[in-house]
């Protein structure tokens, strides 16, 4: 094994923190043999606060409907050929229903950024699910609103936000978004988030066009130092819709070595093993959880729409990844050692 970059792992686990040199260095020189040991110190430090649990969300995709045109993303406004749905307040009950019964008590409902969810008909909806299933937490993942939208969300009940920055790096974000959205937009957002009492998810995609390495190791720095609660990180897939079709995906094994290294950033973090990453490889999913993830969140939308949220090419919405599928899920992961609970799956703090 590379010294150095054993030092540096072993440094990380005991300080929870590196210079931003040192996160590059570890990114550039870690070979095969200090990845093992990278992973077995983050699921150590992953056991220790959540033992073998891992957490499920019941994932709900409200609307495909967007006024926004990233240019990764398949639901973007410019794609005409996106046959486009919103779910009824009843449709999101529905799901929440069945999720419930399934085992689910985290609902997270996620969204385009869809001018008809305006605060009166989501304080509606979050309410009804408060009342309805007061042992659930929902999470909510529907982008920038203001201030004052988020505060009266929260006052509705909702419990978490994610919001992933996309890229702590100001030029790099003017290169995935056009010019009405703006990187110091996205990072208030988080504030307020933050301030209003939000549990907060932030996160990035890994691979996205133009990301470099530097760049990563200072994504790795932003995390240890915005302490998210929550963090959403997957390979970038790109969707034949956008202007980055051709594009070359996210790396798989460098997802699984962040989610490590951002478990020992913050043992305590909720870390979920994404869609994009099971989309990426067969068993994507477990080999995120095997690196230090801990939450994985099944698709909960009704079966008719959802081949329609289609944020990337091939994403996977049936098998493992649907919330009816529940019980290979469960396989799967018992297959590794691990167990699925009934739970909200709060962080610890
Ligand atoms: N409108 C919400 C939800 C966006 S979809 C918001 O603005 O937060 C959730 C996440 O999917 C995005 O934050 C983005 O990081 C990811 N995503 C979008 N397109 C993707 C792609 N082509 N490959 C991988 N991930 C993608």
């Amino acid at each position: 094994m590379n010294k150095e970059i054993v030092l540096l792992i072993d440094k990380l686990a005991k300080n929870n923190s590196l210079t931003k040199d040192e996160y590059y260095k570890l990114l550039v020189d870690i070979g095969n043999e200090e990845v093992k040991y990278l992973t077995e110190k983050a699921r150590e430090v992953r056991e220790k606060y959540y033992d073998k649990k891992v957490f499920i969300r019941g994932l709900i995709e409200i609307s495909n409907i967007c006024k926004n045109d990233c240019y990764y993303c398949g639901i973007r406004r410019g794609n005409v050929k996106c046959d486009r749905y919103r779910l009824s307040k009843e449709d999101i009950l529905e799901c929440c229903r069945e999720g419930y019964e399934l085992g689910f008590r985290t609902f997270v409902m996620q969204g385009g950024e869809d001018a008809y969810f305006s605060d009166e008909i989501l304080v509606d909806i979050i309410s009804e699910i408060k009342a309805s299933w007061p042992d659930c937490a929902v999470t909510l993942s529907l982008g920038e609103r203001s201030r004052e939208s988020y505060m009266r969300l929260y006052e509705a009940g909702a419990d978490r936000y994610l919001l992933r920055h996309e890229t702590v790096n100001k030029e790099h974000y003017a290169k995935l978004h056009p010019e009405n959205l703006k990187w110091e937009k996205r990072m208030e957002c988080l504030r307020w988030l933050r301030e209003i009492g939000f549990q907060v998810g932030c996160g990035f995609m890994v691979g996205s066009p133009y990301q470099t390495l530097e760049m990563i190791a200072d994504e790795l720095k932003f995390i240890e130092e915005f302490k998210p609660d929550m963090c959403g990180i997957g390979p970038f897939i790109p969707h034949k819709e956008t202007i980055f079709k051709d594009e070359k995906a996210g790396d798989v094994s460098l997802t699984c070595i962040l989610l490590s290294i951002i478990r020992l950033i913050h043992p305590m973090i909720l870390l979920p093993a994404t869609t994009a990453l099971g989309t990426m490889s067969e068993n994507g999913r477990e080999k995120g959880i095997l690196s230090g993830a801990n939450v994985v969140m099944p698709n909960l939308s009704p079966a008719s729409v959802r081949k329609k949220y289609m944020l990337y090419d091939n994403k996977l919405s049936d098998g493992a990844e649907s919330a009816q599928a529940k019980a290979s899920l469960e396989a799967r992961i018992n297959s590794i050692g691990y167990k699925v609970v009934v739970d909200r799956g709060d962080v610890i703090r």
